[in-house]
């Protein structure tokens, strides 16, 4: 089970003190933000030979890269927009992860209807499909297929069934977004990079024009409370939402590169919508396509797509996103009627989205990706989507490594490929991959099927420093248990106290901080109350 090095506070704090202790070490790249394009370009940068530091403010993956969908996808909408690169690049890369990452990402089958007043029509669909699978090459599973009314209710039992013409099967694929960002990490740091999550990055001193004299970050342990310097020859911004506050620090022009979107979900039992494929959905109000995703006994319905400026921090699902959500359902699935009162929990996130020059539709917004290029070796890179990480990370260390060769002294060994076209990704302790065991569940959930040992391991193996991180990202029991974990937090205070040396305060401070994200995610917006406090 841990056959993964530490990755635990003990290994957080030690190397931490080693920077403190080593004000001289100069590292070639400085990477802010740890979501899967900042992880990626870690990993990429350390298998070509650079000493790397990454900081991420909160957790790994706790920015938008833990609020996805959880699709790997080509994106069939982005047909409509005419975005054949995307798709090529996003279903390339989806063949390659399912390769990679097999324990991680995998095909799952997708079920697109239309009915007789549908915005979309069965030909329409059907064309498009020929060209998803053309601009996939054909790496799908199978190639799609086109079902009338009878099939795609035998397919589809519980799909409503009036004015339903037909519909198009197909494949695409689901991951788990915080795991893959983090499975990311662990091999960047088996390369060798440091990789430190509650460090934020303070403010920063540009130096020179060309690598010759090291940049100087200032960096905020918010643990310790302690602020430390450290110096690096260039920097990777890759800050997703927060990309124009951060492009702000640097003191460089740089315009407002972003337009942020909401996107929330929510998450209700499967025997409330059985949905056996993933079902897109054109919303029978605005025409959106939006997706029910099965989920193990549970299923997803999402997302929204509105435009948010608010912190990415205080992001959430509101009371008109939920109405919303449910009423697609309704539709597609009249014989399953939704209520509010059926989710056990939800998630919003904003999309770092490229902001175009005229304005449009949330949903119209281009999910490219933007890379740009500074002469004091700074490279930002934002927009993309889950799906093109690799490759998003692959073009960004080729830029900063291109550029960098015209230095005198030029960074790393100098121009080296990409390592990661044909790197499997680590494996990670998942205990879902044991099959469903109902009696080996510490609650009552599948997410809750762990023991106290597996408990540990996580801890110890996957840095965590918090009870959300391990509720939240590391497993799925904040999504998936009733009351969010809450009631089994007794249960594994010891076990979490001894992996992660807590006091009773600060036990009690993690457990106020829980109660906090389950307050903004799930009783605010859905009305409701935790029991009482789980102390003992
Ligand atoms: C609702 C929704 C659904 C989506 N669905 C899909 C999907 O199904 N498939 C897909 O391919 N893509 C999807 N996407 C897109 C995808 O999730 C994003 O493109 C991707 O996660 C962005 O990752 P990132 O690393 O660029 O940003 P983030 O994950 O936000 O990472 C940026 C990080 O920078 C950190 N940071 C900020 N400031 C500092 C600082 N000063 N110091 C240190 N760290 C800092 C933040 O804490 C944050 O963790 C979806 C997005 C949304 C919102």
């Amino acid at each position: 089970m841990s056959q993964h090095p530490e990755f635990s506070f003990q290994s957080r704090k030690n190397e931490i003190e080693r920077l403190q202790n080593n004000p001289s070490l100069v590292f070639d790249l400085l990477v802010v933000g740890g979501g899967i394009t900042g992880a990626a370009v870690a990993r990429d940068a350390s298998l070509r030979g650079l000493k790397t530091l990454l900081v991420e403010k909160g957790d790994f993956a706790s920015g938008t890269s833990s609020r996805s969908s959880k699709l790997v996808h080509g994106g069939v909408r982005y047909l409509e927009q005419f975005e054949f690169a995307l798709v090529m690049e996003s279903t390339r890369e989806r063949a390659r992860l399912w390769k990679l990452a097999p324990q991680l990402v995998h095909p799952i089958p997708f079920l697109f209807p239309s009915y007789k007043n549908s915005r979309v029509p069965l030909w329409k669909l059907a064309a498009g499909l020929w060209l998803y699978d053309i601009l996939a090459a054909f790496r799908s599973p199978t190639m799609h297929r086109t079902y009338l009314k009878e099939r795609c209710l035998r397919e589809e039992p519980a799909m409503g069934g009036d004015g339903l013409t037909g519909g198009i099967f197909y494949w695409d694929g689901a991951t788990d977004d915080s795991l893959l960002t983090l499975a990311n990490i662990i091999d960047a740091r088996e390369e060798g990079t440091i990789a430190l999550s509650r460090v934020k990055l303070e403010s920063m001193q540009l130096k020179s024009e060309s690598g010759a004299a090291p940049h100087e970050f200032v960096l905020l342990d918010p643990i310790e409370n302690k602020k430390f310097t450290v110096k690096a020859r260039s920097l990777v911004v890759a800050g997703g939402p927060w990309t124009d506050t951060l492009l702000g620090q640097t003191g460089l022009s740089f315009r407002k590169m972003m337009a942020t979107t909401r996107g929330s979900h929510i998450v209700v039992p499967h025997e409330k919508l059985p949905t056996k494929h993933a079902l897109a959905m054109t919303h029978p109000v605005d025409g959106r396509v939006l997706f029910t995703i099965p989920w193990g006994e549970f299923t997803v319905v999402g997302t929204t797509d509105i435009f948010d400026e608010k912190p990415p921090e205080q992001v959430a699902i509101n009371a008109e996103e939920v109405d919303y959500l449910i009423k697609s359902t309704l539709h597609y699935y009249p014989r399953y009627p939704l209520k509010s009162s059926d989710i056990v929990s939800t998630w919003s996130g904003l999309r770092p989205l490229i902001a175009p020059p005229d304005s449009e539709g949330a949903s119209q917004i281009s999910r490219e990706h933007h890379l740009e290029w500074r002469d004091a070796g700074v490279v930002v890179i934002a927009g993309g989507k889950l799906t093109t990480h690799r490759e998003m990370a692959e073009e960004t260390v080729d830029l900063l490594l291109r550029k960098a060769a015209s230095w005198k002294n030029p960074l790393g060994k100098g121009f080296i490929p990409s390592k990661t076209q044909h790197r499997s990704f680590p494996s990670l302790i998942y205990p879902l991959q044991k099959g469903f065991i109902p009696e080996h569940r510490l609650g009552q959930s599948e997410a809750s099927q762990l023991s106290l040992q597996d408990l540990k391991n996580i801890c110890t193996t996957q840095m965590v420093l918090s009870i959300e991180d391990l509720f939240v990202r590391r497993t799925q029991i904040f999504y998936k248990e009733p009351y969010n974990g809450w009631l089994l937090l007794p249960k594994i205070k010891k076990t979490l106290c001894e992996a992660l040396r807590w006091n009773d305060s600060d036990w009690e401070q993690s457990l106020a901080s829980y109660r906090s994200y389950i307050e903004t995610n799930v009783l605010i917006p859905l009305h409701r109350k935790l029991p009482e406090h789980p102390t003992s």
